[in-house]
């Protein structure tokens, strides 16, 4: 299949393995932060073929997983309201909040639907005129723009029914956080793709400036995730942190002007709440005025009630990489995919989910 065999070559991959292990002489940590890589190198074994030198940790890229729980009683207190279709992603639905979750509130009588693209959710509000369609802007840079231009189409169309509750985050200020809080002790950091064909490779200049550490910004197959941490061992060995781009056949330097330009005519920065972080400055995004009307905390008035976290859970603690899901003590006992506990259990990108399903008892 072109475009994806030749980014799974065994001969190549074992080069790089090969590579790898050859200039890895002294402990390195380094930190994937998207789920997405988080799944990809559990799926194929990458963890199991490095040498014990290297140890890899997963980071915070799992925007279901980092949704903080007064976020989540908020849209599960708002999909009550009788006039209120909520519509979600997927991977939301099961995902324990403070009392409930969307799934359980759908079975109490909620109006909660699925969507798999922001157009669906645009086409709720116009085939439903006289409900107020409820959409839950969820996750990083590379979501944030397919709403905001939902929201200009509505603006465009006269749409008045379609409202966004902006739970967006941003990734760079959130690996700062984790560089400053310091627990992950990491080395080096495997950077978002997704995202950062967004928001361009440039925007990860910080991590060698700041921190002297490198950061690689690497695709999900294979031959990428491996290129990237050969990338990593070699900067980290030789001293000289930097950011390199072993992504370029989808991200540039300077991002997605346009993608960009969408994202930051409708919002503008502000400080949110993540799991396991708690707030951090300049890591959302809300409505800037001339766009407040379609904000639906603006337009509704809910008090979920304090947010809680599910006792004995430590996903705060796998997703700043101070713990690994083993550690849980209720990890594979009382939480699994099938009855999750955590967030980062139900989340097919989920860094629990992923052990479970890929690494077996050896982790
Ligand atoms: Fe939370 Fe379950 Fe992961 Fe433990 S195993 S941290 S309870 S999601």
């Amino acid at each position: 299949m072109k475009y994806l065999d030749e980014f799974r070559d065994p001969t190549l991959a074992a080069t790089l393995v090969e590579n790898i292990h050859r200039r890895s002489t002294r402990p390195i940590r380094i930190m994937e932060f998207c789920g997405t890589h988080t799944v990809s190198i559990f799926k194929h074994g990458i963890r199991q073929l490095l040498p014990p030198t290297i140890e890899m940790l997963s980071g915070p890229g799992c925007p279901v997983c980092v949704t903080a729980n007064a976020d989540l009683d908020w849209a599960i207190a708002v999909a009550a309201e009788p006039e209120v279709i909520l519509i979600t992603f997927g991977d939301l639905l099961r995902v324990p909040g403070s009392r409930s979750s969307l799934e359980k509130a759908k079975a109490d009588g909620a109006e909660v639907r699925v969507v798999y693209s922001t157009l669906d959710a645009l086409q709720m509000a116009r085939d439903n005129p006289d409900r107020a369609v409820v959409f839950l802007g969820i996750g990083f840079e590379t979501t944030a723009p397919t709403i905001a231009a939902s929201v200009l189409q509505a603006e465009a169309e006269g749409v008045t029914n379609y409202y966004i509750l902006s739970m967006h985050k941003l990734t760079p200020p959130a690996a700062k956080a984790i560089l400053d809080l310091g627990k992950a002790r990491l080395d080096g950091i495997i950077g978002p793709g997704h995202v950062t064909t967004v928001i361009g490779s440039q925007a990860w200049e910080f991590v060698p400036r700041d921190y002297g550490l490198s950061c690689v910004i690497a695709g999900f197959e294979p031959l990428d995730i491996l290129q990237g941490i050969y990338t990593l061992v070699d900067r980290t060995e030789a001293a000289q942190p930097e950011v390199t781009n072993v992504y370029s056949r989808s991200v540039r330097p300077e991002g997605n002007k346009v993608a960009l330009e969408y994202m930051y005519r409708v919002f503008e920065v502000c400080a949110a709440d993540w799991r396991g972080m708690g707030e951090v400055r300049a890591s959302g995004l809300k409505f800037r005025e001339r766009y407040r009307h379609f904000d639906a905390r603006e337009r509704f008035e809910v008090h979920p009630g304090p947010a809680l976290e599910p006792p004995g859970c430590l996903c705060g603690d796998v997703i700043r990489g101070a713990k690994t899901p083993p550690e849980c003590g209720l990890y594979g006992k009382v939480c699994t995919p099938h009855h999750p506990v955590g967030p980062c259990m139900v989340s097919s990108e989920g860094t629990c989910a992923a052990y479970y399903l890929y690494a077996g008892e050896e982790d």
